[in-house]
């Protein structure tokens, strides 16, 4: 008897209580007034300075054969005197940040890449006087054992600031070295990695360089098939399924995702006859909207089988071990605008394959134009990955709502604010052209998706969760990762 299925007994426990998890009422609209953009820094230009030698630094991946040598990268030393220049901090963001040194932090909280898709190095240098040139050379190296040996890659770090800050400023990207590592570059399990940035001398050099590992999981891939709901001449709608699956890599681990669209479906619980007629639309029970669900799971279940048994030989679309977990279609119905529930606006199956959402038009709200004024992802938006992260397993975030709060085998996983933690940062791709990155530097700015607060973007934790949801066979939530 293994780990997984065991919580998995647990936790069927708790959902013979709450099998599904209701969501999102009352409070819309509103929001904060858009922030304005941020009044520029007077440039200084200070000249990157010329080095006058180097020195060799070096990393040897885990699990490396022996006698393969590992990576070496030069660290340029000399051309200058400023030997206050220091790392202050440094930060992965792909969808959220997380510490590149996360030596102090606890088990669960480690941090964890996903592999197969683009992520970032944010590295924050300060010098102790204001006009200090930041180097123009500074590099991350990765390194990872092959079968065949040793793999090496280098990447450029970059910062839009000539002048190294005084202090970190984590609001902005902008006094920081960044480099971008292709979703290529991250592949599954332990990548080792050097810091490098150009020193005064060798003796400042240590307060320019780290080195460390961190842990990659699996590319995390699903499968999501949209049913339009039609009732009393309408028919709900989403954004084109392009835009659907953008929406999910923006937010979520995901390397990848098929989104297709069905046919649109009648459900036999929302008929006119079981709903109140308020004119332009029908209102429906939370209730009838449990049942709706019911009838979406039982088209779900014949129109994709699940392919597999458990390791007891039962075919089971709610309980079946990790490879279900990680290869069954999910189904998402979106029902029209002339239907309305008494409390909730969307609903999904906790740990499951269905869902209940409203139609939306657009995932943005175009009248948003950064991320530190009100949601700029739309409502809809925002319900519907909500109750997607229903159905990967994770509860409520403690923020507005007390009910059907995260629990995983008894553990809550997030934060205790429903929020995205003290010094959270995050990194919305949008288009690809014109990114999004933000923090919460007061822990009260933006709010965990899975809470019913506002300005939601995804918490490293839930991050975490869903990696651990379709990522792993035998993840213990206490237990950290194996390789590390
Ligand atoms: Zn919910």
């Amino acid at each position: 008897m293994n780990i997984a299925i065991s919580n998995f007994q647990k936790f069927a426990v708790i959902l013979t209580v709450a099998i599904m998890t209701a969501c999102g009422g009352g409070s819309s609209g509103g929001g904060g007034t858009p922030a304005t953009p941020t009044t520029p820094t007077t440039p200084t230009t200070p000249t990157p300075p010329v080095a006058t030698g180097s020195t060799t630094r070096s990393v040897t991946p885990a699990g490396l054969p022996m006698g393969v040598p590992g990576c070496s990268m030069e660290q340029k030393l000399g051309g200058f005197t400023d030997g206050s220049l220091e790392i202050k901090d440094a930060t992965w963001l792909q969808v959220v940040g997380q510490k590149v040194d996360d030596s102090a932090a606890a088990a669960s909280d480690k941090t964890l890449l996903a592999a197969g898709k683009e992520a970032r190095i944010r590295v924050d240098v300060t010098a102790a006087g204001t006009g200090t040139a930041l180097p123009a050379d500074a590099k991350l190296q990765l390194a990872w054992a092959d079968p065949g040996g040793v793999t090496c890659e280098e990447f450029t770090m970059t910062s839009a600031s000539a002048a190294a800050p005084t202090s970190v400023d984590y609001r902005t990207l902008d006094k920081s070295y960044v480099a971008t590592i292709p979703a290529d570059k991250l592949k599954e399990g332990t990548i080792s990695y050097q810091i490098v940035v150009h020193a005064a001398d060798s003796a400042a050099a240590g307060k320019l360089y780290r080195q460390g590992r961190v842990g990659v999981a699996p590319a995390i891939t699903d499968k999501i098939v949209i049913y339009p709901i039609t009732f009393d001449g309408q028919t709900g709608s989403l954004p084109s399924t392009a835009e659907i699956k953008r929406l999910i890599l923006r937010t979520m681990p995901h390397a990848d995702v098929t989104v297709t669209m069905a046919p649109a479906v009648t459900l036999t619980t929302l008929t006119k006859a079981n709903g109140v007629n308020r004119g332009s639309y029908y209102e429906f029970t939370d209730d009838q909207m449990k049942s709706a669900v019911s009838d979406l799971a039982t088209k779900c279940g014949i129109d994709y089988p699940v392919p597999m048994a458990n390791e007891s030989g039962e075919i089971d679309p709610s309980w079946g071990p990790w490879p279900l977990r990680s290869k069954v279609e999910r189904c998402f119905g979106i029902y029209p605008s002339n239907v309305r529930f008494t409390e909730h606006e969307g609903l999904g199956q906790l740990a499951n394959r269905v869902l209940l959402a409203p139609s939306f038009s657009s995932t943005d709200n175009l009248s948003v134009s950064g991320p530190y004024g009100s949601d700029w992802l739309s409502r809809g938006a925002l319900v519907m990955l909500h109750e997607y992260g229903h159905i990967l397993g994770l509860g409520h975030a403690k923020c507005g709502t007390t009910e059907y709060l995260d629990s995983w085998d008894g553990n809550y996983r997030l934060y205790g604010s429903g929020r995205l933690g003290s010094v959270a940062m995050g990194f919305d791709t949008r288009d690809g052209i014109t990114p999004y990155y933000f923090a919460d530097t007061t822990g009260t700015e933006f709010a965990d998706m899975m809470s019913y607060c506002r300005k939601k973007w995804t918490s490293d934790r839930g991050f975490r969760a869903i990696i651990d949801y379709l990522g792993y066979y035998d993840y213990d939530p206490r237990g950290g990762y194996p390789w590390l």
